[in-house]
């Protein structure tokens, strides 16, 4: 506790409410000199005419013994207002991120089959048709390699031993035997194996 600054705080309150140290004084029923101490820091007010003066200096006793106005209630409200919203544009992003993932796997998918199909139903030289199912065959690696870079690191996922929420190492998600994005895999937090459910947020 500053005694100091909480004299500092004390003036500054008073001088926000108009009031000279005697004034404020005769309002408590102390002397000016008691005012004048506090104010400078040489004595903190009793405890039996804190409560008071907070009241004429129109302060919280919370504020006075911090030596600034806190106000918690208001505070505590907009921190959680702040991690609400950052937590709902986090979503947000996971959410588009892991759609996108299904367009890039469906694109891959089609791309591979297309390409193959070309190879098997078009009447070409036999080395072209090789390409051309290598070409398909790339294609659908390089769209699932990014596909599953996407699910990787949009969102978390989560253990559900011990509830950890974490974002794995890509091959760890490469190798993993998988239902939908649900994926078997060790814990890193408490190293049990599990099947990892995909969540949007760090936070439960
Ligand atoms: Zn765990």
């Amino acid at each position: 506790m500053d005694q100091i600054a909480i004299g500092k705080f004390i003036s500054q309150c008073r001088k926000e409410k108009h009031l000279t140290q005697a004034q404020l004084a005769e309002r408590l029923g102390v002397s000016d000199r008691a005012v004048s101490k506090w104010e400078t820091g040489r004595s903190m007010p009793d405890v039996s005419i804190m409560l008071d003066l907070c009241e004429q200096i129109d302060i919280s006793v919370n504020d006075l013994l911090n030596a600034r106005r806190i106000n918690m209630e208001n505070y505590k409200e907009m921190a959680e207002r702040t991690l609400l919203e950052m937590r709902e544009r986090e979503e947000q992003s996971a959410r588009k991120m892991l759609s996108l993932e299904w367009v890039i796997a469906f694109i891959a998918t089609f791309a591979m089959l297309g390409f193959i199909m070309l190879a098997a139903f078009v009447d070409m030289p036999n080395w072209l048709r090789g390409v051309i199912i290598c070409a398909g065959i790339l294609i659908f690696a390089v769209g699932i390699f990014f596909a599953l870079k996407i699910e990787t690191e949009a969102g978390f996922y989560e253990c559900p031993k011990c509830k950890e929420r974490y974002v794995p190492d890509y091959w760890k998600v490469f190798w993993a035997p998988h239902i939908n994005r649900t994926r078997r895999m060790r814990c890193p937090h408490c190293g049990k194996r599990g099947w990892h459910k995909k969540v949007l947020s760090k936070e439960k």
